[in-house]
């Protein structure tokens, strides 16, 4: 097989979570570049909608599908639809994601609860539901979306590090239990990005500082820049690269 077929996605399907906007679209437009069918979801069907039309009118496939990936019976639902109506899910990428920032003292249980369920609970769900069809199949990838904030803290956003690390572990125990079975399961671990759930800190100059000074790259990630790793992870190319965690992060978690 030529080297560059091996990166190439032509006949397969992804289904990107929480991809209307940001790292996920990012993610799905890559993967759509490099060949494959993209299914983008989001809980907002209007900016879905326009997301995918934007996509599509670049000449990519594309399907959207609506739905809360924190209500078990929506991602059933989903998941039904798109192996019977849109074809096999060959790729994952649990993306979804919410930020709540505040004082561990004072943040409230529900806020808490609302951070394990969109990124710990939902990642479970739904790559436990659309493996039952790869373990059939004996073939899938599955890609986990971590942090930096996987193994180190900050202050006000202890919350997202213990779900972001409760996705690392939950990785290696999906590779543990899967690949046997012909899946991949990784993650990517990303540095910071400017998106919509950076918002607040790409306002805050003193915070935009901090970045460039503690990334040894001296700037933010750009989006695009997270769509080639997903790619590779999705690929042939990573064929013996099972229960990795892949961070992109500028140098930012390889020095102190
Ligand atoms: P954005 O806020 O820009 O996008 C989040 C996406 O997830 C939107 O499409 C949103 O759409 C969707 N979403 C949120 N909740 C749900 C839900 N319950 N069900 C379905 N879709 C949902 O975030 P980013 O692109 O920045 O983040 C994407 C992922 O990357 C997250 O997991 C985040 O933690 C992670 N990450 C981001 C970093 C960064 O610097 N930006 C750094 C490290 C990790 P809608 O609201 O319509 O549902």
């Amino acid at each position: 097989m030529p080297s560059s077929s091996l990166f190439s996605l032509a006949g397969k399907r992804a289904l990107v979570t929480g991809s209307s906007r940001g790292l996920g679209l990012a993610m799905a437009t890559a993967l759509a570049q490099a060949g494959a069918a993209v299914i983008l979801n989001a809980r907002d069907a209007t900016a879905l909608g326009q997301a995918a039309a934007d996509l599509a009118a670049t000449g990519a496939t594309v399907n959207a599908v609506a739905f809360d990936v924190t209500s078990i019976e929506s991602v059933q639902e989903a998941v039904a639809y798109c192996e019977a109506e849109l074809g096999p899910i060959d790729i994952l990428i649990n993306n979804a994601g919410i930020q709540i920032r505040g004082p561990l003292d004072d943040f409230p249980l529900d806020g808490f609860e609302a951070m394990l369920a969109t990124h710990v609970t939902a990642t479970f769900a739904v790559s436990k539901t659309v493996a039952k069809h790869m373990i059939a199949r004996r073939q899938g990838k599955i890609i986990n979306i971590c942090s930096i904030l996987t193994n180190v803290a900050r202050p006000n956003v202890a919350p997202y590090g213990a779900a972001k690390a409760a996705i690392a572990n939950l990785t290696r125990g999906m590779a543990a239990d899967w690949a046997r079975h012909g899946l991949n399961i990784n993650a990517i671990a990303p540095g910071y990005f400017m998106t919509e759930l950076n918002e607040a800190l790409i306002a805050d100059p003193q915070f935009n500082r901090w970045v460039e000074t503690r990334t040894p790259m001296g700037r933010w990630g750009e989006v695009a820049e997270l769509g080639p790793p997903a790619v590779f992870l999705a690929s042939d190319a990573a064929s013996f690269i099972n229960g990795h965690i892949l961070y992109v992060d500028g140098a930012f978690s390889a020095t102190v």
